[in-house]
Order: structure tokens, then C-alpha cells, then sequence
């Protein structure tokens, strides 16, 4: 009741939501009922989430930010929601994001933009800055998020929650709006680390319906976050500063509270040193071809038939005709960009000259984090290079925005696990800054124990 009334008062001006859930209060009801019939819940029994629109819910529509799927109210849940809802955790609604996750401010969402809590007249970050400001405004103490190439950890640190992007193939895909099926992972966005923990406690493990998903048994991340907390938990820690990713062109608020976090590092007992990742200078250039082609393979089934919107040329027309027409009015102008640039990445004459390379390039950025690990037990950078900008500042230059994902994206490329803490607030602007830790890909736990250390 208490999220339900938070979010009347404020989403009027955060915008967070797409849908509230008309049922919450009702299954929180349930819940309580199972409570008092001596029913063995979960840690999270009973407290509300808010999930990222691109997530299927059987409940609720699932738009993916798009147009092209107004109202669509899928058959099924992804399997993270339907995790959810057997831990039983009580769904308050869908958030806005970038349209099918394509963007670094939210401003791509054809339902209008989403405002950071901490000053409105900016962005919350994307794509998922609907789940980070959710969290961030109290509208919700607890929200899922996907992350292609930073889309939690990125809002994460502009609106100061945390945010983690699981090794890939460790949390469910199945059910979640494809963007790009090599990068896509679920993760958490919340107030704390621990918090976090609890929320990827719940979603983990395999799924026979995601043919990429991995069959380890995994840890406690709750109980990794709470060994972080011991005394001493990060001396001799070996933690290595990506000279890559903490150099030109990052705000000088935000290198000024990393290098603080460094010294905090260091003054707890941990050993840093400064490592070199060439490729990393790549990264960006290989994923905005891998993320394109990807993309335009995963959207072609919005053809008019299957899903949501379908709009008849004047006078009728040709299968052809609906399928153009329909793309034309339900795709907005960022998926347009990409699905040409990936067409053309994937075309017969130039197959190998762009996606080719771009594969070579991932292939480097996982040797380089396979060459780093082998001296340090953690990667850590600033999470993004500036704090929230204003709303429209990029929205015209694709190059601007896509430069916001330089420090997110050689995660995803690599397939390892990230988080974003909040660490501080710049000096100039008073804004939340964020620092990223990286692990090896199957190690979270480390992100848990050392982040919780941190916080
Ligand atoms: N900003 C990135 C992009 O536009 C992030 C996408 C994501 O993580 N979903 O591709």
C-alpha cells in the first residue's frame, strides 16, 4: 500500500511505470494469508518489485518500450517472473525503458521519457532507467532490470541504486524480449548490495527453456554479500584499475569519487594495481555491430501477423505492404538505426569486413579480462563516465549516446558479471556517481562480498 501511494504521489512526475499492477495489493493479501497459515516463505515473501517492460507477464502487457506491442499481454511469464512469483514477491508494475532496450537515457521509450528522481529535468539513464528511478524515487524497493550492454548498471549510477549484471547464462533469458541473444542477462536493481544479493538469490539457476543457460549450482549471493561485511573482508584483496576505462573524457566529479573509492580500497587492506586492456578501445565499435546484427534478426518477427500492431495501407496492400507499414508506424527512429546498420553488418559483401571483425575484437576483450584476472581477483572502473545529463542533451547525436556504454559493454562482451555501486555524489553537479566492479565470468560472489565491503 505503502509503494501503491509512493508511486500516486510521484510517478506523475518520475514516470517511471508503464502499468501499475491493479492485483498487488491483492496478492500481497495472499501472501500474508500463507503467512499466517504457518506456510514456510522465502526471505523476500511479501515485498514488492517492479519489473523492466521487457519482460513477459502473463498479468500484465509487456511492451518493450515499443509501440509495435501496445497492449500485448503475453500467454506466459519469463521464468524470472515466474520465479517471483513463487518466492512470492508481489509485482507492482511494468517500468519504461528504452524501446526494445536501445539507448542510455530512456528517451527512446515511445511512451516518453523517464525523469531521475534527483533532478527531473534529467535522465535516469537506459535502457532501463523506469526500474532504476522506480527504486531510486522509493516507488518500489526493488526492481529487475536487463543489461545488453549497461542498461542496469549505467542507470544504476545516475540515479545512485545498485545494479548487477550476472554472468551471462546464470539468470534465465527465457521470456525476456530478445535485444541481442549473446549479451542479454537479468539482473537486480535495488537500494543495497545485500538487498541485491536476496533479489539474484531468487532469479539464478538453469532453465531447460533457455538453450544458453548455464547448469552450475551457485551460492548464496545473500550470504556473500553478508561475509563482506566481516571485519577485514578485503585485505589482500587483489583489485585491478582498467587504465581503459577510467581515462579521457570521463567528468572530473566522477574520477574524483573513484579515486576516493580507490583510496577507501586500498586503506582496508586491498593491493591495487593498474592493468592495460588494449582491446578495450575496440569494444564500443564491436558491440554497436554485434548488438545491430543481433537485433535485426530478433525483431524481424514483429511482422504484423504474430504480435501487437498491424496497420493496413490505405486501400489495402500485399502482405509486403502491412509488414513495411507496420514497421514504419510501430518502430521508432533508434530501432530503425539499428535494424539498417545490422542488416548491412550482415550483408553477403560485408559480412566479414564488419561482423566479422567485431567477433575477432570480442574474442580479444575476452582474453584480455582472461589475461587480468590471472593477476587480480577484481576489475573495478567508474560505472559511467559523467553523471546524469539533461534530457535531450544526446538525443540527436547516436555517437554521444553510445559513448555512455564504454565502461559496461566489455562485460558483455566477455560474458563476466558486474555491479554497480553508488559512490557519492560529484562534486560539481551533486549528482550520483557509481563505481563498477567486475569478476570472472561464474565468480558473483565476488561482486557480492567485495561490493557489500565497499558500500
Ligand atoms: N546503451 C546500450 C545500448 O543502447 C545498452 C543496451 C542494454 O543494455 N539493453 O545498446
Amino acid at each position: 500500500r505503502a509503494h501503491l501511494d509512493r508511486i500516486a504521489a510521484v510517478d506523475g512526475d518520475v514516470h517511471a511505470f508503464l502499468h501499475v499492477n491493479a492485483a498487488a495489493l491483492e496478492t500481497a493479501a495472499a501472501i500474508d494469508a500463507s503467512r499466517a497459515a504457518g506456510d514456510e516463505l522465502g526471505a523476500l515473501a511479501g515485498v514488492p518489485i517492479a519489473i523492466k517492460d521487457v519482460l513477459c507477464t502473463l498479468d500484465m502487457p509487456s511492451t518493450s518500450g515499443s509501440k509495435i506491442l501496445e497492449g500485448w499481454i503475453p500467454p506466459y511469464d519469463a521464468t524470472v517472473v515466474a520465479k517471483l512469483r513463487a518466492a512470492g514477491l508481489v509485482p507492482l508494475g511494468k517500468t519504461n525503458m528504452d524501446e526494445f532496450a536501445m539507448g542510455s537515457s530512456t528517451e527512446f521509450s515511445a511512451y516518453g521519457p523517464t525523469h531521475n528522481p534527483w533532478d527531473l529535468d534529467r535522465i535516469p539513464g537506459g535502457s532501463g532507467g523506469g526500474s532504476a528511478a522506480a527504486v531510486a524515487a522509493f516507488e518500489a524497493p526493488l526492481a529487475l532490470g536487463s543489461d545488453t550492454g549497461g542498461s542496469i548498471r549505467q542507470p544504476g549510477a545516475v540515479t545512485g541504486t545498485v545494479g548487477v549484471k550476472p554472468t551471462y547464462g546464470s539468470v534465465s533469458r527465457y521470456g525476456a524480449i530478445a535485444l541481442a541473444s549473446s549479451l542479454d542477462q537479468v539482473g537486480p536493481v535495488t537500494r543495497t548490495v545485500l538487498d541485491a544479493g536476496l533479489l539474484h538469490d531468487v532469479i539464478k539457476g538453469h532453465d531447460k527453456r533457455d538453450s544458453t543457460s548455464l547448469t552450475d549450482e551457485w551460492p548464496s549471493f545473500a550470504d556473500a554479500a553478508r561475509a563482506g561485511l566481516a571485519p577485514d573482508s578485503l585485505r589482500g584483496v587483489k583489485v585491478g584499475i582498467v587504465t581503459e576505462l577510467n581515462g579521457e573524457g570521463f567528468q572530473a566529479g566522477v574520477k574524483g569519487r573513484f579515486a576516493e573509492a580507490v583510496a577507501l580500497l586500498s586503506g582496508a587492506g586491498a593491493e591495487i594495481v593498474e592493468l592495460s586492456a588494449p582491446s578495450f578501445e575496440y569494444a564500443i565499435s564491436a558491440y554497436y555491430l554485434i548488438l545491430p546484427a543481433e537485433a535485426s534478426s530478433n525483431l524481424a518477427k514483429f511482422d504484423s501477423v504474430r504480435f501487437g500492431l498491424r496497420v493496413n495501407p490505405e486501400g489495402g496492400g500485399t502482405v509486403e505492404q502491412v509488414m513495411a507499414a507496420t514497421r514504419e508506424q510501430g518502430f521508432g527512429p533508434e530501432v530503425k538505426r539499428r535494424i539498417i546498420l545490422g542488416t548491412y553488418a550482415l550483408s553477403a559483401g560485408y559480412y566479414d569486413a564488419y561482423y566479422g571483425s567485431a567477433q575477432k575484437v570480442r574474442t580479444l576483450v575476452q582474453r584480455d579480462f582472461a589475461r587480468l584476472f590471472d593477476e587480480v581477483d577484481i576489475l573495478i572502473s567508474p560505472s559511467a563516465p559523467t553523471t546524469a545529463f539533461p534530457i535531450g542533451e544526446k538525443i540527436d547525436d547516436p555517437l554521444a549516446m553510445y559513448l555512455n556504454d564504454l565502461t559496461t559493454i566489455p562485460a558483455n562482451l566477455a560474458g563476466i558479471p558486474g555491479i554497480s555501486i553508488p559512490m557519492g555524489l560529484a562534486e560539481e553537479d551533486g549528482l550520483p556517481t557509481g563505481i563498477q566492479l567486475m569478476a570472472p565470468a561464474r565468480e558473483d560472489a565476488r561482486l557480492y562480498t567485495y561490493g557489500a565491503a565497499l558500500e
